[in-house]
């Protein structure tokens, strides 16, 4: 079955760039939200890095104004019922997502390949709500979309050869390397990334340094091009703790708790990059680390 038209669900960090690559490379895309805010937010987004990328000489204006030409945004899933691939970028929650995926599953037409974008939720759990587990599969994109290119694909445990053939393929085409992971929480990236932001995390909580001195340590030390403290505010703490979480029940190893100090920052409403303040504070032209 040939890909043209894609359903992006949830438009949040990992939604607009998941639609903004996919316009970008042709595709036609719905994305859709349950918040009208959100989708505005994400149209404007997309159309600041689509003109960053012609800032830098990668995209000509006219290639823009196709892109944006190419996505359309709803509130309502069932305006979608048409595409051959769903792509779930919601909330980290399982509840929500496998409520989701039983809602897409009766919607849209029996033929789509239904994917996620869960950073640790197993896939084949959330094929196991849908009446075609065969067709689910994971396509774990890294932030910020545009930018990078790695994909990770998870096989669920029925996800058939075709439609893990077809994924991979269909990753090459929007210029990412596609690289194949079995389904176990927190796949590959997050398996060994997660670990290394929460020990940053107590590191701060104990008093070890400060926001900025962890943060150089690994810039400077381990050639890092951003240190974990602002890293788990580009991903967002409130994902960040969700990911830990499932990490931490899934795997049942006591080295994945998420750090105390973690909870009190998403409890307070401290969610990183995208609420403005987290380990550092984006009010101002540059972030600038807070204390603790
Ligand atoms: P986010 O909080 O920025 O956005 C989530 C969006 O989902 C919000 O706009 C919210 O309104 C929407 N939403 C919630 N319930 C919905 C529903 N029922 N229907 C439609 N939309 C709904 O989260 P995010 O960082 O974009 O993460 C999305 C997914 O991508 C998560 O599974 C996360 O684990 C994964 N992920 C995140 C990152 C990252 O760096 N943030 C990286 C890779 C993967």
């Amino acid at each position: 079955m040939e890909i043209s038209k894609i359903l992006v669900v949830g438009a949040g960090t990992m939604g607009n760039g998941i639609a903004h690559v996919f316009a970008q490379h042709g595709f036609d895309v719905v994305l859709c939200d349950i918040s009208e805010e959100q989708l505005k937010n994400a149209l404007a987004t997309i159309g600041k890095n689509l003109s960053r990328q012609i800032a830098k000489g990668m995209l000509t204006e006219d290639q823009k104004a196709l892109a944006l030409s190419k996505i359309s945004t709803s509130t309502d899933l069932s305006s979608a019922r048409d595409v051959q691939l769903v792509i779930e970028a919601a909330s980290e929650n399982k509840a929500l997502k496998f409520n989701l995926f039983r809602q897409i599953d009766d919607l849209i037409n029996n033929d789509a390949i239904l994917a996620s974008n869960t950073s640790t939720i197993s896939i084949t759990e959330i094929a196991s709500k849908t009446s075609r587990p065969e067709k689910v599969i994971g396509m774990h994109f890294m932030n910020p979309v545009p930018m990078m290119k790695l994909v990770e694909i998870i096989r669920g445990l029925a996800t058939s050869d075709d439609v893990f053939d077809s994924i991979y393929e269909l990753s090459k085409k929007i210029d990412k390397i596609p690289v194949h992971s079995n389904d176990y929480p927190g796949f590959i990236a997050n398996r060994i990334l997660m670990p290394f932001i929460n020990e940053a995390i107590f590191a701060l909580m104990e008093s070890v340094g400060s926001v900025q001195a962890i943060d150089e340590v690994a810039k400077l030390g381990f050639s890092h091009p951003m240190g974990p403290l602002m890293l788990a505010d580009l991903i967002g703490l409130d994902t960040t703790l969700s990911i830990l979480e499932v990490l931490h029940n899934d795997l049942g190893d006591p080295r994945f708790r998420p750090a105390p100090l973690l909870r009190k920052l998403v409890a307070a409403g401290y969610l990183g990059r995208k609420s403005g303040n987290g380990f550092y504070n984006y009010s101002g032209d540059k972030p600038q680390p807070n204390k603790f």
